[in-house]
């Protein structure tokens, strides 16, 4: 049996063992951004849906238009008709025209 050759083997094997350790690792950070990125989303949603986000004379700020702006291209209707749906089939009139008040 060639110990050198087996030795070698162990090592190339090693070093593979340890890149894919770190390309786990990486992995691993994505997905903890994603599923913290999708809950901060979930919970700005849900304050549009029960209408905490807006101010009580229904007066849109800027900053408020422009997380509507942003949750709209995000792929939900922010219009009254579908309200936090998911938009399907491309894009919608009734939050376009909310949108240019
Ligand atoms: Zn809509």
């Amino acid at each position: 049996m060639d110990k050198q050759s087996l030795f070698v083997q162990v090592a190339n094997l090693e070093e593979r063992i340890g890149e894919l350790y770190v390309e786990l690792g990486t992995l691993k950070d994505k997905i903890i951004a994603l599923i913290e990125e999708n809950q901060r989303l979930e919970q700005e949603l849900e304050r549009y849906r029960t209408g905490a986000a807006l101010p009580p004379d229904g007066e849109l700020t800027s900053s408020g238009k422009d997380n509507l702006m942003r949750i709209y291209q995000e792929g939900f209707h922010i219009c009254n008709v579908k309200y936090g749906s998911l938009r399907t089939d491309g894009e919608c009139l009734f939050c376009l025209g909310f949108l240019r008040k």
